[in-house]
């Protein structure tokens, strides 16, 4: 079946930058699996997507506006470092998971401190055209509770 909205998708990617370092790769591993149409990714790949079928490949070449949003001046606050969710040594530069109220969130180390830390609130893609090499892997339509969950379930996807 041909991708449209609610249905479950697996695919290959690997993502680069604009100069040409791979930044995330499915390639060796397992494919990744999504619900289309359902906020779980961005919405120009989504778009991407619709009407391809299994065995499809193709590249999309995304300017930060339509990827992870351009870089913001100022963006740097302080939080507590118990908010800090990534395990290990601290160092600036690393990209860490942080909690927030909207729930885990990646952002950058700026200065790690001993009670604080200062992180830039970008997303660590923020700022990059990205490139997607994209092979549709299967596709099939969701189940009742996958839409009631707004995620795709099963190998590759959510557990509940
Ligand atoms: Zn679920």
């Amino acid at each position: 079946m041909k991708i449209e909205k609610n249905s479950v998708v697996t695919f290959h990617y690997q993502m680069q930058d604009e100069h040409g370092e791979v930044l995330e790769s499915t390639k060796e591993g397992d494919p990744a699996v999504f619900l289309h149409s359902n906020m779980n990714m961005i919405p120009s790949l989504e778009l991407s997507m619709v009407s391809r079928e299994p065995g499809e490949t193709y590249s999309i070449t995304l300017t930060p506006e339509l990827a992870y949003g351009i870089l913001r001046q100022n963006s740097d606050i302080r939080v507590p470092t118990k908010h800090v969710l990534t395990k290990g040594k601290l160092e600036p530069g690393m990209m860490v998971s942080i909690q927030t109220k909207e729930g885990a969130r990646p952002v950058t180390l700026v200065k790690v401190g001993k009670f604080n830390v200062d992180i830039d609130t970008n997303h660590p893609l923020a700022g990059k055209t990205l490139t997607f090499d994209v092979e549709i892997v299967d596709v099939r339509e969701a189940t009742p509770e996958e839409l009631s969950h707004g995620h795709a379930h099963g190998v590759g996807g959510h557990q509940h």
